[in-house]
């Protein structure tokens, strides 16, 4: 008889672990619960009247393999874009300042090159870095702001790696390991890089040449809806994972959905949601206390985007985009001049920009209704360009607890999770950014490995 799969959350991570199952155990019968109206999770396209609009994550990084791989399994790769030349600005002591280019994710392989972005003490500060004797244990991990900070002087870290972090994670670098954001930077150093400009230097050479980030035309719906139908799994919306108890070799689901409450048996069980229902989940089965505690000390942020059509009479700066220096007091994060960046989209009749809110413990201005989130965003793009913006279209899309600090050490901490799980809750198996890193070529890749793992134990 074929497993029965239970995927629980139907965002990225489990359509792929879904599909992955589909191809490895043929004659599987996979069911994806999915709690929301659609799947997807933070991948969400919308349409604006002149063509989709993405309101959760909106590239990847293609020098990874696993979403470029992925999005030609499925023959999607003529969809594949990718951005125009221009880079984008810091928004910095209420300026707007190009960011430098020869930076490693904000980290500088020369110094010389912040002259902008720096006070001349500042730049003499960071110019010393080279010849800091540096201390460094092979294997080691430590938070990343704290070291650039130590190395390069806090502004640095203000000013360029927490604003080019911002995107994706939504921690604070002195928050991140330094291992699990920048693996490449502490191998350098455990092959014995003397400083940390000589490690980034070394990062910066191997670089494959080619374009860093790519996304879809016609939006991250593409991959969605492909994932889902190449996977044949049933996917419920609307219905809600509540708890997951042992039942013989196997499981019992309990679902709450749109026509009360069920129950869904099944041989294996992915676990594909944010970090803090992963935990309630985990903790209900009351077996695994030890991977309930290591998920529970995984802090979350949370955000919220604003995407927005603007007249063309807005004169945008000539970038694709700002970052905000964290000390900046303004209350957005990141702005995208989306139809700036990315050349296919500058046949819309307005500009497409997209403004993101929210930090890790900063997420105040999450209160704020959705017409004053937009509001803001407006403002926030008059700020920038001089004048205010007309609007043709708005839409706001908020996203609770979507992601994970990746602090230092977290690599060993899901690893004694899975081995709990292994051990307590055989056949289950956690994926999502809270697990071997944010990004979707991270959840791919860490949905795949863990689809394998299980197709392997049923076929053991
Ligand atoms: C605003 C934003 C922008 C981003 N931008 C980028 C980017 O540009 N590039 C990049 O690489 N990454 C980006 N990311 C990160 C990336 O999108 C995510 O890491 C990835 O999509 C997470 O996928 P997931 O399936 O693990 O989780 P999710 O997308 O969170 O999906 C989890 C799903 O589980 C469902 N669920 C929750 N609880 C239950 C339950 N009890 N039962 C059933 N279903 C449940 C949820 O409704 C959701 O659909 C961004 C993230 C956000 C939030």
């Amino acid at each position: 008889m074929g497993a029965r799969v239970a995927v629980v959350g139907g965002g990225l991570s489990g359509l792929t672990a879904a599909y992955q199952l589909a191809g490895d155990l043929p004659g599987a019968r996979i069911t994806v619960l999915e709690a929301g109206d659609a799947v997807g999770g933070a991948l969400h396209t919308t349409d604006f009247p002149s063509g989709p609009v993405e309101l959760g994550a909106e590239a990847f990084i293609a020098r990874r393999p696993e979403a470029s791989d992925l999005v030609a399994e499925l023959g999607l790769t003529d969809a594949l874009r990718h951005p125009g030349l221009l880079g984008p600005a810091i928004l910095t002591g209420g300026r707007l300042v190009p960011m430098p280019t020869g930076t490693l994710m904000g980290l500088p392989s020369d110094v010389s090159t912040l002259a902008g972005v720096l006070t001349p003490e500042e730049s003499a500060v960071a110019s010393r870095e080279p010849e800091l004797p540096l201390r460094w244990e092979p294997g080691s991990d430590v938070p990343l702001g704290a070291l650039v900070a130590e190395r390069f002087g806090p502004a640095v870290v203000t000013r360029l790696v927490d604003p080019m972090l911002g995107g994706v994670y939504a921690a604070p670098s002195t928050e991140l390991g330094l291992r699990e954001v920048v693996p490449g930077l502490a191998e350098a150093l455990d092959r014995g890089a003397p400083t940390l400009t000589a490690a980034i230097g070394t990062l910066m050479a191997g670089r494959v040449p080619g374009p860093v980030f790519a996304t879809l035309d016609g939006g991250y719906r593409l991959l969605v809806d492909a994932l889902a139908q190449a996977s044949g799994a049933l996917v419920r919306t609307r219905n809600a994972c509540t708890a997951i108890h042992r039942l013989g070799s196997g499981y019992v689901l309990t679902v709450s959905g749109d026509r009360g409450l069920w129950s869904l048996e099944a041989d294996l069980v992915v676990v594909a949601v944010p970090v803090p229902h992963a935990a309630g989940l985990l903790a209900a089965t009351g077996v695994a206390d030890g991977a309930v505690s290591g998920l529970s000390g995984i802090r979350t942020a949370s955000s919220a985007v604003v995407a927005l059509e603007v007249d063309r009479s807005l004169a945008l700066p000539d970038r694709s985009g700002v970052l905000v220096a964290t000390d900046e007091p303004v209350p957005f994060k990141a702005m995208t001049f989306s139809s700036r960046k990315w050349p296919h989209l500058d046949d819309r009749p307005g500009h497409l920009v997209r403004v993101s809110f929210g930090r890790l413990d900063d997420d105040e201005v999450l209160a704020v209704d959705d017409r004053g989130l937009t509001a803001m965003a407006e403002s926030a793009l008059a700020g920038v360009c001089g004048s205010a913006p007309t609007t043709l279209h708005s839409r706001v899309r908020r996203w609770d607890d979507a992601l994970a600090e990746i602090g230092p050490g977290h690599a060993a901490r899901i690893a004694a999770v899975r081995g709990e799980l292994a051990d307590r809750l055989p056949g289950v198996e956690l994926v999502g950014g809270a697990t071997e890193g944010v990004g979707v070529p991270a959840c791919i890749g860490s949905a795949r490995a863990a689809a394998r793992r299980l197709a392997t134990r049923w076929q053991d």
